[in-house]
């Protein structure tokens, strides 16, 4: 679809030559080579890293380009945690290191990227995942955090959503843990015998609050050039509402929660340890001292562009974040491999004389780790170009069994149509095939929330966005912890790299058809008709909280229908023309098919967080990685409890819908 007839012959013969590339010993390679020394962002590791990267894309012809940019982030100097009642013992901060791994000095300790410093001391009170929920039931319990040290276990929602909780009711401090039923030996073998998570595992991971902007927290909207202007941390909103706070392992977890008094928790709060968990507090004191370094550091993203033979102003852009906490075989050289190896493919091509007709694009972002910096400092810097960009593809986490996309709807057909070119490693068949047989005949396809690098590119920008991503069972074992490795990408994860391989060629497929369509396959119907379906949920829900309806939404459903038969009719047309070979009517369409989803967008941006300007897709507020649907509706009515605000957001969206309807009219594209 998208093709005429001829082209699609053409662009069969060059999808096969293109596939043929990628290979499991280059993935092999490749991983065994970038993940041998821990890549965090603005290191000299990470630095070395983007020196091998770049030498990988010339070896294959390419051209790439460094781009820097400079964010303000934290880095540990001093990470202490210690026991002091009943007895007293310093718990450990970072994992053991095994044999093979090499460097590992340089692997920081647990670290909550841009948690403020501090030295607190305070009894402990166990708060389950820390969502706003857990501590609702800890207040109906009659436990108060005020004071406190809070331990919360990791899971359920963004983890930084768990101190911002925690620090708006008076806590002191946080402490993250892994619990072993979320991650740990109750799921299966721990690593070095299996992929879950050792009672020595850490997840690190960034405390920014996501949910309010990305990049760098100095220049949240512009691009953080060398020079540019920069508000103090102080008025960061990324930066909002903090604690100090620290992860830690569930054999440093293990004593506290075992000391703890108070009543026992409800069985959804249990975790995997042997013990009765309880809320606390008493039996137990920490004293938490973390001494972070705050400094405007220079990242280093990787671009090359291939440009178009015909549209080189329209790109597809196809990018993976190269940074990592630790060594990062699995988040996220697996996705930074596998675009090396559509570049190692286009080269292959471009040597053979081929050309894409539009602009693709290959990245290889920096700092996504800490709050998606290099991806949205690079989107922030190009804006004006992104009006032109027909698609962001994303991968962070690719090599793995089981498939796990996320997109807008309007790429829905763009996915399910490319798996059905791609072998799938230890099946018979095509992706699309095990894909379906891994969810009962269904081909579930999420939408993009939060939490990588398709953020600014889709929520701020409205360029059409998917993110393919795939992973084995076990994966949540090594997140962001020392054994992301190359052995437990090895041994666990790929051991014949025949998934990264696929997940080159599949997003190399999508990418490529979407670069060289004749008519650029964005669907808008369905995704006009998932929005009139929000739309009626949203109406339930305010009957179901508020007992009535206090926000009418009918003529923006009714604008919703509008847009539908709009897109219907469009896709007719686009048939037509097709057929008929039509190159002008090609050209009228796709300018209108581009501009849709930008039709989306708010200039207002969400209430209280003007960075995000999609109004029909946000992170949640309360979840971080979670999508919102109609994000400013739910927030103005039901979190910022604002009636006449919401009122304003179903008027821009209305207004939205009818520009999206307007746009997809058959005016001027006869
Ligand atoms: N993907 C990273 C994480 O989950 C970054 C999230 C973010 O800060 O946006 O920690
Ligand atoms: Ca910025
Ligand atoms: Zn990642
Ligand atoms: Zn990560």
């Amino acid at each position: 679809p998208g093709f005429t007839e001829a082209n699609a012959g053409w662009q069969r013969q060059y999808e096969k030559a293109f596939s043929s590339v990628p290979s499991p010993e280059v993935a092999r390679a490749l991983d065994a080579e970038l993940s041998r020394e821990p890549g965090l962002t603005t290191t000299s590791g990470d630095w070395r890293r983007v020196q091998r990267i770049v030498e990988h894309f010339r070896s294959y012809g390419l051209k790439p380009e460094i781009k820097t940019y400079y964010a303000y982030l934290s880095m540990p100097k001093r990470v202490s945690v210690e026991m002091t009642a009943p007895d007293r013992r310093t718990l450990p901060v970072k994992e053991k290191r095994h044999p093979w791994q090499k460097h590992f000095d340089d692997v920081i300790p647990g670290h909550n990227g841009l948690s403020p410093s501090g030295d607190v001391r305070g009894e402990v009170v166990y708060a389950n995942y820390g969502r706003p929920e857990d501590f609702a039931l800890l207040e109906k319990q009659g436990v108060s955090v005020e004071g406190k040290i809070v331990l919360a276990r990791y899971g359920a929602v963004f983890r930084g959503v768990k101190p911002r909780e925690a620090a708006k009711r008076g806590a002191k401090g946080v402490l993250i843990y892994s619990d072993p039923a979320d991650d740990g030996f109750t799921r299966g073998e721990v690593y070095p015998k299996g992929p879950w998570r050792a009672p020595d595992g850490i997840q690190r991971g960034s405390i920014a609050q996501i949910q309010l902007a990305a990049g760098d927290p100095q220049t949240p909207g512009w691009p953080a050039v060398r020079g540019a202007r920069r508000i103090p941390p102080s008025q960061a909103p990324m930066l909002k509402g903090l604690v100090p706070t620290t992860p830690i392992s569930y054999g440093a977890a293990e004593p506290l929660l075992r000391a703890l008094k108070g009543a026992e928790v409800p069985k959804e709060w249990q975790g995997g340890l042997p013990f009765p968990y309880r809320f606390g507090p008493g039996g137990t004191e920490v004293h938490l001292d973390l001494e972070n370094t705050f400094e405007v550091r220079p990242l280093w993203d990787v671009v090359v562009r291939i440009p178009g033979s015909e549209r080189p102003e329209q790109e597809v852009i196809v990018g993976a974040h190269h940074d990592s906490w630790t060594y990062g075989s699995s988040d996220n050289l697996s996705g930074t491999e596998n675009v090396l190896q559509i570049g190692r493919g286009l080269g292959a091509l471009l040597k053979k004389g081929w050309r894409p007709k539009r602009t693709i694009v290959l990245a290889t972002w920096d700092g996504e780790e800490y709050g998606l910096f290099g991806s949205t400092e690079y989107a922030e810097q190009r804006a004006g170009q992104l009006r032109n960009a027909v698609a962001y593809v994303n991968m962070d986490g690719a090599g793995g069994s089981r498939f796990g996309p996320s997109t807008t709807p309007a790429l829905d057909q763009s996915v399910i149509d490319a798996t059905k070119e791609v072998q799938w490693p230890g099946t018979d068949g095509t992706l699309y095939e095990a894909w379906k047989k891994q969810n009962d005949g269904k081909t579930p396809i999420g939408r993009i929330g939060g939490g990588s690098d398709f953020q600014a590119f889709f929520q701020r920008y409205g360029v059409p966005a998917m993110d393919l991503g795939s992973s084995t069972p076990g994966s949540a074992g090594q997140y962001h912890c020392a054994c992301d490795d190359y052995y437990w990408m090895s041994h666990f994860g790929d051991p014949t790299w025949g998934y990264h391989t696929a997940m080159s060629r599949l997003v190399g497929i999508a990418a490529l058809r979407l670069a060289n369509a004749d008519v650029v396959a964005l669907g808008y119907r369905p995704y006009a008709a998932e929005t009139a379906k929000y739309l009626a949920d949203f109406t339930e829900e305010q009957r179901k909280r508020l007992g009535s309806v206090v926000v009418d939404v009918s003529r923006s459903v009714k604008q919703a229908e509008a847009w539908q038969a709009a897109a219907q009719a469009l896709q007719a047309r686009a048939d037509e023309a097709l057929r008929k070979g039509d190159t002008d009517a090609f050209r009228r369409l796709n300018a209108k098919i581009m501009q849709t989803e930008r039709d989306l967008l708010t200039d207002a941006g969400l209430p209280g967080r003007p960075w995000y300007k999609h109004q029909i897709y946000a992170p949640g507020i309360d979840t971080g990685y979670a999508t919102q649907r109609l994000p400013a509706l739910y927030d103005a009515l039901f979190v910022d409890k604002d009636v006449r605000s919401a009122k304003e957001y179903e008027a821009r969206l209305y207004r939205s819908l009818r520009a999206a309807t307007r746009t997809l009219a058959p005016r001027g594209d006869g």
